[in-house]
């Protein structure tokens, strides 16, 4: 079976074919830094990794472009919120967003442009619209794109003829909008007093970017127009998604994006995230929590990226136990030094990666592909003790491989230990604050990753049991 990817504009698991040979342009929306991304976000990122790991797995060269939203009406709003410039006020947040992706093991992008160092561009593409009868100025001085007068409007959403009918006499000038109603959107707005000194002075006039006209015009600045993949969470599908697609396609005539790559909600204890319900948590709050970043990637990792995951700590527990099994399986490899065994080895490793590509080439469906790991190192379990160096230096391999798509299975031993030296640093100032329920909770914590506490007058000392 060859690689089938699901399209969200066609709705159906679609032969992957890229626009050039051997290499794949991906686009994946990116974060508004105006605070940090809470986990639903990092589904999507965690998603999109699996996604462009899979593609060098395939040996595609791929060039991955991740926008930071750095002005909207978020930003804005908080940044004169606290007296701060947008530029002081969004780095520790762009800042927070680089550490939490190194921190689940997600692969860099080959560049993260900000939308305020790309004014110019999104001025051309307005300007375009403009000149082709696709957007208006109103007496204020803002620009809006006229979905009616764009005849793709609605393709990607499947909006029917009424919703556009119904929608097609307002229009909004907020960054985001509800979800049932199409309308007119910004493109361009004027500056007014609220805005205080965020501005450009341009061709169009004095004002800033709205929101969707950002990842459009980047988008194609880096990777062309049309480009292979464009990636994001449901809730992007529309507005955000549909009117990129108006942008890019009114301005330049042609198609913008082949495959459009979408994940679904992450819920937490069953429902949707809220801060009003309690349940909104962000990487760090959980890691503070003592639990390992790898099984938070693990957890958001192995549910397959169209169905719902719901984000409990049970989950997380029972991630990090499966996680546990692959390291110790890595760890106990080392041991071996027997016969060997070449006859089960050679069967194993053709049978688990046969079967990891089969299921993943089928819209990466991951649960297969988890599975073929799982019965892979079940399989050699049986037979360790015989194993030789050369059958161990095979099954290396061939984890290594795995891993290059999954990300979890080979961790420095040191990268595990620093983390676990984090908490127990943390749970020493703890109990020296006397916050004993803090101290006691990590205590537990880590006793669930398996390392045991003792105290002794110089400080913890920590064992694996
Ligand atoms: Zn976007």
């Amino acid at each position: 079976m060859v690689f089938h990817l699901y399209n969200t504009l066609s709705r159906k698991k679609e032969v992957f074919r890229p626009i050039k040979d051997k290499q794949v342009n991906v686009y994946i929306c990116g974060p508004t830094v105006y605070n940090f991304p809470h986990i639903g976000n990092y589904r999507a990122y965690v998603a999109g990794d699996l996604l462009i790991r899979y593609l060098k797995y395939q040996k595609y060269r791929v060039k991955f472009i991740q926008n930071l939203t750095d002005v909207d009406d978020k930003t804005i709003r908080d940044s004169q919120e606290q007296n701060k410039s947008l530029k002081e006020f969004t780095k520790p947040f762009i800042d927070g967003f680089f550490e939490d992706l190194r921190t689940l093991n997600i692969l860099p992008a080959y560049k993260y442009p900000r939308a305020t160092e790309h004014i110019k561009d999104m001025v051309k593409t307005i300007k375009k619209l403009l000149d082709k009868g696709l957007a208006y100025k109103t007496e204020t001085g803002d620009i809006y794109f006229a979905i009616n007068k764009f005849k793709g409007y609605g393709k990607l959403a499947h909006l029917n003829e009424e919703q556009l009918k119904s929608g097609a006499s307002g229009r909004v000038s907020a960054d985001e909008y509800d979800k049932e109603n199409p309308r007119d959107f910004a493109l361009w707005k004027a500056w007014t007093k609220e805005d205080g000194n965020v501005f450009w002075e341009t061709e169009i006039g004095k004002g800033r970017p709205g929101w969707h006209i950002e990842c459009s015009s980047m988008s194609s600045k880096y990777l062309g127009q049309p480009f292979d993949i464009h990636g994001g969470g449901v809730d992007l599908i529309f507005p955000h998604h549909e009117n990129e697609i108006a942008q890019a396609e009114g301005a330049e005539g042609r198609q913008f994006v082949n495959y459009w790559f979408h994940n679904e909600w992450l819920l937490v204890d069953g429902q949707k995230m809220s801060k009003s319900a309690g349940n909104f948590y962000n990487l760090r709050d959980i890691l503070n929590k003592g639990y390992n970043p790898l099984a938070v990637r693990y957890l958001l990792i192995a549910t397959h990226y169209r169905q719902q995951v719901n984000f409990t700590f049970k989950g997380l527990d029972a991630a990090r136990s499966s996680l546990q099994r692959l390291w110790d399986f890595m760890k106990k490899l080392d041991e071996c030094n027997g016969e060997g065994n070449d006859e089960v080895v050679n069967k194993a490793v053709v049978n688990a990666v046969k079967s990891f590509e089969d299921n993943l080439n089928n819209d990466l469906e991951i649960a297969g592909a988890l599975a073929a790991v799982f019965d892979f190192v079940k399989e050699i379990n049986v037979v360790m003790p015989s194993l030789s160096k050369k059958n161990v230096k095979e099954i290396k391999k061939i984890m290594k491989l795995f891993d290059s798509v999954l990300g979890f299975i080979i961790v420095e031993e040191g990268k595990i230990d620093t983390s676990i030296q984090k908490l127990i640093d943390e749970r020493e100032a703890a109990r020296k604050a006397k916050d004993f329920k803090k101290a006691d909770r990590i205590r537990d914590e880590l006793k669930k990753q398996g390392i045991v506490l003792e105290d002794t007058p110089k400080g913890a000392r920590w064992k694996r049991v």
